[in-house]
């Protein structure tokens, strides 16, 4: 991968994590990714899938901040990203997991409306609504349900998310 492809890559990341675009992630955008994704199934925040849903995207939060907001002024701007994030992750996959999982988790049951598994349709809202473009929704979405069984588990859900975000950087 040369620097520009690496800084595209890392450039899109922080976006996805940036979801009101201001330049820093902070609480407010996992608090307001929540809410859209509570929007979208027509939940409330209320009740308890909401309400796993908000403390899964604190937790989330919680954790990035751990990791990355080195100032601990509770924004994680792109160099604390980058120095932060990326390279720690990179060093220990498993800890992403366990912050994201969580957040996941809710999303998952969320997104489950028949109790059956969440679907790649379902799947593809959830990306549209967090910002995925839509023929990359689509496309990963159906890429998450790597066994094929029309449902998407935890399990793979959790393996596609490592695979975007802790694969590998510069040589
Ligand atoms: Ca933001
Ligand atoms: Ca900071």
């Amino acid at each position: 991968m040369d620097s520009a492809e690496y800084e595209r890559k890392i450039a899109s990341r922080f976006a996805a994590f940036d979801q009101d675009g201001n330049g820093y992630i902070d609480r407010q955008d996992f608090s307001g990714a929540a809410a859209a994704l509570l929007s979208e199934f027509s939940t409330t925040a209320r009740c308890e899938k909401g309400q796993a849903l908000y403390s899964g995207a604190e937790a989330f939060w919680q954790g990035m901040a751990g990791i990355a907001d080195v100032d601990g002024d509770q924004r994680v701007t792109r160099q604390e990203f980058i120095t932060g994030a990326v390279k720690r992750l990179r060093d220990n996959p498993q800890r992403l997991a366990g912050i994201a999982r969580p957040f996941l988790h809710a999303v998952i049951a969320l997104a489950d409306e028949d109790g059956g598994g969440m679907t790649p349709a379902a799947a593809e809202r959830v990306l549209r609504v967090l910002g995925v473009e839509a023929p990359v929704a689509a496309q990963v979405a159906s890429a998450l349900d790597a066994d094929g069984d029309g449902r998407i588990s935890e399990e793979e859900v959790l393996a596609g998310f490592a695979a975007y975000y802790v694969t590998p950087e510069h040589p």
